[in-house]
């Protein structure tokens, strides 16, 4: 009897594997030979046969790819945390290749010196919103929030209503976030109200700055009263000149959306010009939410706090890479963003599209029940919570969820009241044919073939 192991192919024999010797071009040693161990491993435990080891190796070197999948967003959920929230623009996705190499992100090339970083991205937020003294990009919202309290309020108090102390993600607890700072909390109002004598009684010399907080993801509503971003800003400038405090105190506005304009789509939705405009000395906001833009945190308003924040040490710790700053440039530059598009996108070229979508499955599956239905996108983790976004859906029975996620490309529909929803809000126009292609493959996979 021969030990059927000893007909599993040796290291150096399928290493040498043309196929494998040009994977090596392409990929690392070591991850040329886990393949080739995971495969030998496979066949020593008897799950696959020794004479499948080589075939094995070579498949998985063809489909190895870094751990992220491009998905089809079929939810109708623009800002989906899940997926990565703001897809790029093509315009930003060309400055993120050319910035992948060397470039002159601190260098003025005229005098060959080191220049100040993120100059250009500075400029086209300013262009982006005029009523800014003065910007700073950071690595995230969050962010952006801490290096605010810290510089304006490490030590001292920061002054927030009992409604707006939020959970905003997995991980984001608003006061957690300020305790971290080493400033204080200095909780006024109520959780539904809280008014301008509130704060007027809180305001002290050992007050930091006053914080006011967007509540991005869910809405308080009933028997409820808020102190507007104006009545805040009149408050402190009295107090200011009446001479009870002695020095000016910030009021920061976190605004998480970032929504630097108006937005005609979000009527309800603050935006960065009006809040500073309002009187807001500095907002913060997230890149990739309705800016439409790459991670960062962003922080607009007057030059002085501005300059606080950035000349504070943790602003190190917390800057942008090049990466981001050449994306969100791009992002405010460019025509459009995605994010804008999902946003305005026309209900009736969604329905026309849908439409067709249904018509190409219902002709290979005359069996099936596919239907078009009214569906209201949302905007999702970015802001304007409750608010719909009306267009429609293709409805598909709810079984095809797990094929449709696991094809390729990948898709990502809405299950909702027993069905799949394929809502094309958020799928560029160009993929209909992809996604189409898509759909009919994870169609036509037997229900037995389906990985649960
Ligand atoms: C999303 C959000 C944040 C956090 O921003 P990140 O970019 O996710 O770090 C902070 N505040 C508000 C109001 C938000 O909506």
């Amino acid at each position: 009897m021969t030990d059927p192991r000893r007909a599993i192919p040796r290291t150096d024999v399928l290493l040498a594997l043309p196929e494998v010797r040009a994977a090596r071009d392409r990929l690392g040693e070591h991850v040329v030979r886990a393949a080739v161990s995971e495969a030998q491993g496979r066949a020593r435990a008897g799950q696959i046969a020794a004479s499948d080891v080589t075939a094995e190796v070579i498949a998985s070197l063809r489909a190895h790819r870094s751990g992220m999948r491009p998905v089809l967003n079929a939810t109708g959920i623009v800002v989906h945390t899940n997926l990565g929230r703001a897809p790029l623009s093509d315009t930003a996705r060309e400055a993120l290749t050319r910035a992948a190499g060397y470039v002159d992100v601190e260098l003025d090339l005229v005098s060959g010196q080191r220049s100040p970083r993120g100059v250009s991205t500075r400029e086209a937020l300013l262009r982006a919103c005029p009523q800014a003294e003065d910007a700073l990009v950071v690595n995230n919202g969050a962010a952006a929030l801490v290096l605010a309290t810290t510089a304006l309020a490490a030590g001292r108090e920061v002054i927030v209503s009992r409604g707006e102390l939020v959970e905003i993600g997995a991980g984001f607890r608003l006061p957690d976030l300020i305790a971290s700072t080493g400033a204080r909390l200095r909780e006024v109002g109520t959780t539904n109200r809280t008014h301008l004598q509130d704060y007027a009684d809180a305001l002290s010399p050992d007050t930091g700055c006053v914080l006011k907080v967007h509540p991005s993801n869910f809405r308080v509503e009933g028997f409820t009263a808020d102190v507007s971003v104006e009545q805040l800003r009149a408050l402190l400038d009295r107090r200011a000149h009446d001479g009870t405090l002695d020095a000016p105190i910030p009021l920061v506005v976190d605004l998480g959306s970032g929504l630097l304009a108006s937005e005609p789509a979000l009527p309800d939705e603050p935006d960065a010009a009006g809040t500073l405009t309002a009187g807001a000395d500095v907002i913060t906001a997230s890149g990739d939410k309705l800016l439409g833009g790459p991670q960062a945190g962003i922080v607009l308003g007057r030059q002085d706090v501005i300059r606080q924040m950035a000349r504070h040490p943790l602003a190190r710790a917390v800057r942008i890479d090049k990466l981001g700053l050449a994306t969100l440039e791009a992002s405010l530059d460019g025509a459009s963003t995605p994010v804008r598009d999902a946003l305005r996108a026309d209900p009736q070229r969604l329905r026309e599209r849908a439409e067709s979508l249904a018509a190409a499955l219902a002709s290979t599956h005359p069996d099936l029940q596919i239907e078009v239905v009214r569906h209201d996108g949302r905007v999702g983790g970015g802001g304007a919570p409750g608010v719909p976004l009306p267009g429609w859906a293709v409805a598909l029975p709810e079984e095809f969820a797990l094929s449709l996620r696991l094809g390729e490309p990948a898709i990502m529909p809405r299950v909702h009241g027993g069905r799949c929803l394929l809502d094309l809000r958020c799928v560029p126009e160009p993929s209909d044919r992809a996604l189409t292609a898509a759909v009919l493959a994870a169609l036509a996979t037997p229900a037995g073939d389906r990985r649960a």
